[in-house]
């Protein structure tokens, strides 16, 4: 039989992110309205967002108070972009907002539009740091094996997840990364020895790993990359993304751990994913050079058209009011403590071989017999969203709003599919 090339497959219009399509298509769920911690497809099925989307939907769905903060922004300035002298109100707040909460002391906020953005820009100003302070040698980025930074080309070239790396034509495409471990804080000391603190730049870091599975950092990891980076001149970049606005019980996990990053990079839960905005805290040694009043002194240039969105940052300032307002942060940290329980709970089913919980964030590794794929479309079948994540471990991660109940209630679906399999 010569070799036939398979047909190609027909779908919507719409390329889906991060899909295998020919596994996906024909069986997308499209989601047509949210309330709460719920989502409802097309079809009318009703889902318990048990990931709170990608760790974005903090406040739950549909809230009409963030509704209402856009529209209002809308009618009387969709936005008006902050190149050069132009700044808009909106954007300003935030910012003074945002530096107060910051656990930088005096920080200035750029502002954009994600994740990946903000790890974009992160990056890039690390090495302008050391361009400008006369050390060319400190370009190469460092990270962690198994870390998600996003997708743009920084986020895409220092992925700790190989495949997210891989296919671009060289080890990563912006040069100049390399990776350093998760777990051992000495290992990690040999990779920046072995390279040269001359040569480095940044290290970047989840304080909690998320897409690489849920990993919490083991006592003292983090003290340790942050000793590390301090003795060798490299700028400590703390990738809040996700941990940022919350998700640990606390407004920053860099409170948690006591960390003091030199840039913090944040993302989704600033609006809880109502509006794209995203951002970096910038501390004050790498900031002060720009703000000089010397005709020597030089431009970041950086920037993009809807850096400062007015409409995104309203909402942003209405997410973190409702932060406050409904008593959020402390609402996580019981959370954590039921979900804490409710997982361990898990490890006597030999389909388990572990559960971790840091904050509103789960994950239950699973036995290799079983596919954490598998199991999250089952449990999708009864009515529960959760998600396949690295190292075959099921991601848990609902809405601040959700209620004792509806977490008992997953981890009973979770349980009952897992006695299924035995
Ligand atoms: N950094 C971390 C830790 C993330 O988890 C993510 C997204 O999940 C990103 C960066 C990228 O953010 P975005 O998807 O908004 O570009």
């Amino acid at each position: 039989m010569p070799n036939e090339t398979p047909p190609v497959l027909d779908g919507p219009a719409l390329w889906s992110a991060q899909a295998h399509l020919p596994s996906v298509l024909g069986r997308q769920l499209v989601i047509e309205r949210g309330e709460g911690c719920y989502i409802y497809t097309r079809e009318g099925r009703r889902l318990f967002d048990g990931t709170a989307g990608l760790w974005h939907a903090n406040v739950g769905h549909s809230r009409p108070e963030l509704a209402e903060a856009a529209y209002q922004q809308m009618q009387q300035l969709e936005t008006y972009h902050i190149f050069g002298r132009y700044v808009n109100d909106r954007a300003l707040e935030l910012a003074e907002r945002l530096a107060a909460l910051s656990p930088i002391a005096d920080a200035k906020v750029i502002l954009n539009s994600g994740g990946s953005d903000a790890i974009d820009v992160a990056c890039k100003l690390a090495r302008r740091h050391w361009q400008r302070e006369g050390r060319p040698t400190k370009t190469i980025v460092l990270s962690r094996e198994f870390a998600y930074h996003g997708l743009h080309a920084y986020g895409t070239s220092i992925a700790g997840l190989d495949f997210n790396r891989a296919g671009y034509g060289s080890e990563s495409l912006v040069p100049e990364t390399a990776r350093v471990s998760t777990y051992d804080i000495a290992a990690v000391e040999r990779t920046v020895n072995e390279i040269g603190a001359d040569n480095i730049a940044a290290l970047v870091a989840e304080p909690i790993q998320g897409t690489g599975g849920v990993i919490p950092p083991a006592p003292g990891y983090l003290e340790g990359l942050q000793r590390i980076c301090r003795e060798n001149d490299i700028l400590l970049v703390v990738d809040e993304v996700i941990t940022g606005f919350g998700r640990t019980g606390h407004m920053f996990a860099s409170e948690r751990y006591r960390l003091k990053p030199d840039l913090l990079t944040f993302a989704k839960g600033v609006t809880s994913g109502y509006a794209p905005l995203g951002g970096v805290l910038v501390a004050p040694e790498i900031w002060q050079p720009f703000y000089r009043d010397n005709s020597e002194t030089p431009i970041f240039r950086h920037g993009a058209t809807y850096a400062g969105h007015a409409t995104a940052s309203a909402v942003a300032l209405r997410n973190l009011d409702l932060l406050e307002q409904d008593k959020l942060l402390p609402r996580v940290s019981e959370l954590e403590t039921l979900l804490s329980s409710e997982l361990t709970r898990l490890q006597s089913y030999d389909a388990v071989t572990d559960t971790r919980v840091a904050g509103l964030l789960g994950g239950v590794t699973l036995a290799e017999h079983l596919s954490a794929e598998a199991i999250t479309d089952q449990l999708i079948e009864r009515g529960f969203i959760t998600r396949p994540l690295r190292g075959n471990t099921v991601q848990i991660s609902p809405p601040f709003t959700t209620t004792d109940d509806e977490i008992k209630q997953l981890v009973e679906a979770l349980s009952d599919v897992l006695t299924e399999q035995e």
